[in-house]
């Protein structure tokens, strides 16, 4: 990856400001989003620490949403928009449907378009740092035993685990087989005695 010399943007396209008038019959301007952006954005931010290659992150200056993103009013929309997607744009084009922009410098706050790509949501999960990605990287079960393609049950995706889950078919065979026997059994049975009364209360209330 190029480290970028100019610390400016350099959009392919400008987008100018707009005017017109508000439902009061005020007119109004408002700057150019790449303006606007320009002036609040250090373009010496931190250098990634994983990946110093990628040279100095833009960093927002202002303040950042609960996520620790940043936003700005976008160039048409009288909305707020997340200021990576407006720097990709500027950058790169239009941002296709379903994608997400994925920043390989894992600053959430950089709006540097080097830093910045569009990846399905799936890919951004699995790139980033959140626990769907740690448990995907793992290549064993808790216990030790491998995830081959014969070892392992694929469990749908919800709205939690959007990206399924695995699950160990050795550890799903023992959990069955301890059912039958000893404690296994006693404690399975306990287990099934307390659903029943569960359902029951339930059925009753
Ligand atoms: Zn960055
Ligand atoms: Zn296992």
């Amino acid at each position: 990856m190029p480290v970028p010399e100019v610390n400016a943007f350099i959009p392919i396209q400008d987008i100018g400001g707009i005017s017109g008038k508000t439902s009061r019959g005020r007119t109004y301007t408002r700057r150019s989003v790449l303006e606007r952006l320009s002036e609040r954005v250090n373009f010496l931010g931190p250098v990634p620490g994983h990946n110093p290659s990628l040279g100095s992150c833009w960093v927002w200056t202002g303040g950042l949403n609960k996520g620790g993103y940043a936003t700005i009013l976008g160039e048409e929309s009288r909305s707020s928009e997340l200021i990576h997607r407006v720097s990709f744009r500027l950058h790169h084009g239009p941002i296709q449907d379903g994608l997400v922009i994925d920043h390989l410098c894992r600053n959430r706050a950089c709006c540097n378009p080097s830093h910045l790509r569009q990846v399905s949501h799936r890919e951004n999960i699995l790139c980033g740092t959140g626990a769907s990605a740690r448990q995907s990287r793992k290549t064993h079960c808790k216990r030790g035993h491998e995830f081959t393609p014969d070892n392992t049950i694929i469990k749908a995706a919800t709205k939690r685990n959007p990206l399924g889950t695995r699950r160990c078919l050795e550890c799903q065979r023992a959990e069955g087989r301890s059912r039958y026997s000893g404690d296994g059994r006693a404690s399975y049975l306990e287990y099934r005695r307390k659903l029943h009364e569960k359902i029951k209360a339930r059925k009753n209330a």
